[in-house]
Order: structure tokens, then C-alpha cells, then sequence
């Protein structure tokens, strides 16, 4: 096994460089790195990669599919890691959510609330929510268009779903595209939940989930308060899993 604690401890040594980036990030904009919480994404990874992040301290862990998912929640069985489910998720796997992940990152719409909403229920489960938005309305992506977010948010209000406290917004950067495009991409994600937030009143609407590994840094800049690192912690994926 000597091979895979080489790969265990370049990944506990990897963790430790992007928490220090994050810190240096948060440095430079005068910001306090206790407002951004690291989210190891650990989609395509096995068990033991990720027992070997936990053991370096990490708290926070996202996965973006129930079936990779599921398993590795199980059979770690740690109720002091908080799971994010940062996929796309269809409303027949909405069962899965309460009881394994304390957060979703991704809600984009009233009938996948309601199903969440009533599987939470019945297991006195609470969900933090963030709303998924497409900010530059890319046909490739998932989430709610800016335009169409007020209207969603005052829909979501009035069904009246208390297992489900709307937390933030969450977006996906455009792909290698140039510093400026990626950073106004994250700051009309900002401009959009400060606005949510002063008119509905929403006072625990303050998270921001934004930054990837290719652009944790420019996101941070931004004002993120959730960066999702897959790539930078645990190396390429074994397998690809889709968004
Ligand atoms: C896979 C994934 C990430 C992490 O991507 P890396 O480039 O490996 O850091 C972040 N957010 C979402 C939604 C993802 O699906």
C-alpha cells in the first residue's frame, strides 16, 4: 500500500495549499478566511481518498450524484461531516437528499421544493438551500435566469417550506473564459443576492456559493463564501461524473 499513502499524502499536502490560498485570497481583499468555507468535492474519489482528507481536518464535503454518493456517506458514517449535494437533481432522487446532505446547492425548481420539502418532513430533516442560477443564461446549464429569480424566490415563500431555509445562490463560472467574464459572472451573483436578500427581508440569505479549482481565487475576490474544490484536493477524477 505504499503507492496509495504516497496519493494520501499528496492529497492531505494539496488540501493544506488551497486552504492557504484561500487564506492568502481572503488576505488581499481584507476579508476574514473564517467567511469562506472550503467544500472538497469528492465526486469520482473513493472512500479511502476522502477518509484521508477528514483526517487532515476537512469538515466539508460535496458530491454532485446520489448513486456515487450514497455509498461512500454510509459507509464513512461520520455525523460530524456536513455532505453538499452540489449536482443537478432530479426530483425521483429528491428521497435521497434528507437524512444524508445537510446542504443543496442546486434547486432550481418549485416542484423538486415541494418533493424535498415533503421527504425533509418526514424524516425532521432540515435542508440549507441555495438556489442555482445561470447567470449568463447558458443553454449548456442548469439554474434559474436572473430575470426569473425574484418571481421564483416569491413562489418558494409562499408555499411555506420551513425544512427548507433559503440560505444563498450558487453558480457554475463559464468554462476557460477570460478573468474579466468569470469575475463579472460572479459579481452579478452577488449584485442578485443582495438584492434577494434586502427585498424579501431575508436575513439568513447570506451565502454565496461560487469558485471552483480553476477559479476559487477570482470567486473569493468576489465576495464567495463557498468554494467547491474537486481537482486542487484529490487530483484528476477516476471516473467522470457529469455536473
Ligand atoms: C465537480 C464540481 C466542482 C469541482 O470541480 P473542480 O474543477 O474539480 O474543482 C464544483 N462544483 C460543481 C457543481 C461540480 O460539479
Amino acid at each position: 500500500m505504499q503507492f496509495m499513502n504516497q496519493t494520501f499524502d499528496a492529497i492531505a499536502s494539496n488540501l493544506f495549499h488551497v486552504k492557504q490560498s484561500i487564506a492568502d485570497a481572503a488576505r488581499a481583499c481584507t476579508r476574514s478566511s473564517d467567511a469562506i468555507r472550503l467544500i472538497a468535492v469528492s465526486k469520482g474519489h473513493p472512500r479511502e481518498a476522502i477518509a484521508a482528507v477528514i483526517a487532515a481536518g476537512q469538515k466539508d464535503f460535496g458530491e454532485s450524484t446520489t448513486q456515487d454518493a450514497l455509498p461512500k456517506i454510509s459507509q464513512l458514517a461520520d455525523p460530524s461531516i456536513d455532505w453538499h449535494f452540489i449536482g443537478h437533481l432530479q426530483t425521483n432522487k429528491a428521497k435521497f437528499i434528507p437524512g444524508n446532505f445537510s446542504w443543496l446547492h442546486s434547486l432550481d425548481s418549485l416542484d423538486l421544493a415541494r418533493k424535498l420539502f415533503r421527504r425533509a418532513r418526514e424524516k425532521s430533516a432540515t435542508i440549507n438551500i441555495l438556489i442555482e442560477v445561470n447567470v449568463t443564461s447558458d443553454p449548456k446549464k442548469h439554474g434559474i435566469a436572473p430575470e426569473a429569480l425574484p418571481d421564483f424566490i416569491e413562489k418558494l415563500l409562499k408555499e411555506n417550506l420551513p425544512a427548507l431555509p433559503l440560505r444563498g445562490l450558487m453558480t457554475i463560472a463559464p468554462h476557460e473564459a477570460p478573468e474579466k467574464e468569470i469575475r463579472a459572472c460572479f459579481a452579478s451573483l452577488r449584485r442578485l443576492r443582495d438584492d434577494c436578500q434586502q427585498r424579501f427581508g431575508l436575513k439568513n440569505f447570506t451565502e454565496l456559493s461560487m469558485g471552483m479549482s480553476g477559479d476559487y481565487i477570482e470567486a473569493i475576490k468576489e465576495g464567495s463564501t463557498m468554494v467547491r474544490v474537486g481537482t486542487a484536493i484529490f487530483g484528476e477524477r477516476h471516473y467522470s461524473t457529469k455536473y
